[in-house]
């Protein structure tokens, strides 16, 4: 049966951050930009229609729903994600 499939994207307002070789779309929930990476390219390709979430559209979805899964995360996505993460944090 079909999934529903998501992949995680960086916002592009996260400052001073561009994903290279990353293509700019929009988060399917809130409609903010942001990058889909290369990595997350092929997924879109091999997966038509996966939904496109920025992190924090995505964080929230996670908090709310522990099956929640997430398409395509390669070890440097998730080390996009603690990156974003952490620059969250230092933000008073
Ligand atoms: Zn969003």
């Amino acid at each position: 049966m079909p999934e529903s499939k998501t992949l995680v994207c960086m916002p592009a307002s996260f400052k001073g951050y561009v994903v290279p070789g990353g293509l700019p779309d929009k988060c399917s929930k809130c409609r903010q930009p942001v990058w889909v990476s290369p990595s997350s390219l092929l997924v879109m390709h091999d997966n038509p229609g996966v939904e496109v979430l920025c992190i924090p559209c995505a964080l929230a979805q996670i908090k709310k729903d522990k099956e929640f899964e997430i398409e395509g995360i390669t070890p440097a996505q998730a080390e996009e994600i603690n990156e974003y993460l952490r620059s969250e944090e230092s933000v008073e």
